[in-house]
């Protein structure tokens, strides 16, 4: 098979011209424009049976990230498994907000961190920062470890759920981008290939939202922050449970798509 072939089988199983050029640059490793200029290379059999399974998967749904086993996030080229979930675009609105609010050695924690996104992207911007990170699952633990020293960024890894691995420790700052998808909600099926576990944490959605909000006093530094991403429909429950908890400042921020995305509140300072 030549790779004007290659597009049009792509073509037939209904894989998108980018995405199949974004597969068959990687299989090849070489650029777009190389590819361009080279529609009759010919693979071999072997890089033709590999093409053909990736299509007819992505063709089936799979994120093109887990095919690429690759996903830029905020400037930060990330290695991402099917163990977490695919870092999303509106994500880096919590990421800029919180390298607003950093300034030197600050003590920061990211909950349920997966491919370890958020963390990462906040000690590359922000070096001073003492960064650390939880998450439950080990399988992701493994890939964002493996990212950080891929990309020389120290942070500390901790397994458990939420605070749990925190025992007695305080932060300036705590962000999660924890899973907020209501267990029953239509969207979920079309994200069956991420880790369920990353996406809902079943019945309305807000159970680890709570959960976070309910132990974050207990491990902030007087003043410190909580930003939390979370559902567009779930501003308001959220500010409530910050507010019910003694935040003040209690503020939404919205994604790129001006949709409500990420809230976030202040402990009063001096307390
Ligand atoms: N933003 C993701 C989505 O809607 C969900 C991420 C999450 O549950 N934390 O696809």
């Amino acid at each position: 098979m030549i790779v004007s072939e290659a597009f049009a089988r792509a073509r037939e199983l209904g894989v998108d011209r980018v995405d199949a050029t974004l597969l068959l640059c990687a299989l090849l490793g070489r650029e777009r424009g190389w590819l361009i200029t080279h529609d009759d290379f010919a693979l071999t059999p072997e890089m033709s049976g590999i093409l053909e399974a990736q299509f007819a998967r992505r063709a089936a749904g799979e994120p093109i990230a887990y095919l690429l086993g690759r996903k830029e996030f905020h400037g930060l080229d990330l290695a991402v498994t099917p163990d977490t979930l695919v870092p999303r675009p509106d994500t880096e609105t919590l990421v800029d907000w919180a390298l607003e609010l950093l300034d030197g050695p600050a003590r920061v924690v990211d909950l349920g961190t997966g491919s370890g996104a958020i963390a990462l992207a906040i000690k590359h911007r922000m070096p001073a920062a003492l960064v650390e990170a939880v998450d439950l699952s080990t399988g992701a633990l493994a890939v964002a470890r493996a990212n950080a020293e891929r990309l020389g960024l120290d942070i500390a890894f901790h397994q458990g759920d939420w605070f749990g691995p925190l025992a007695g420790r305080r932060f300036e700052l705590i962000v999660s981008n924890p899973p907020y998808i209501a267990g029953d909600d239509p969207h979920l099926p079309a994200l069956r290939h991420e880790p369920r576990s990353a996406l809902t944490p079943e019945g309305d959605g807000l159970a680890a939202l709570r959960a976070i909000i309910a132990d974050a006093p207990q491990h902030l530094e007087p003043g410190g922050w909580l930003l939390l991403e979370h559902g567009y429909d779930q501003a308001e429950p959220v500010a409530a449970l910050l507010r019910a908890r003694g935040f003040g400042e209690v503020t939404l921020r919205r994604d790129l798509g001006g949709q409500p995305r990420v809230s976030g509140g202040r402990l009063p300072p001096g307390r």
